[in-house]
């Protein structure tokens, strides 16, 4: 599928479940994801490995809808996320520098 029609179908999912009920959705979402990789950790098989990568998927998706929900209430803070990613991914490397010195 497409990134457009990807985003006409997060788009549509917000306004037709609103957002209220996808925040809860996506609490929902992050604890499956949780068990999903705690199976697959201690059980790692195709059966658990399958459930892993549906659970990202569905992480995935409700990401992306976090993300414009945060864009409807303020605009601004979209770009805060993408921000916070950088400054994530720079103190991870930081900490992996320090470990290799
Ligand atoms: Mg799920």
């Amino acid at each position: 599928m497409n990134p457009g029609k990807q985003h006409a179908i997060i788009t549509r999912a917000i306004s037709h479940y609103g957002h209220e009920r996808q925040l809860v959705k996506a609490a929902e979402e992050a604890a499956e994801l949780s068990a999903a990789i705690l199976r697959w950790h201690m059980t790692p098989e195709q059966e658990t490995l399958k459930g892993l990568i549906t659970e990202m998927a569905d992480m995935y998706v409700m990401t992306r809808q976090l993300h414009m929900i945060l864009y409807d209430v303020e605009e601004e803070l979209r770009g805060e996320v993408m921000d916070m990613v950088d400054y994530k991914l720079s103190r991870l490397e930081r900490r992996m520098d320090n470990d290799d010195a």
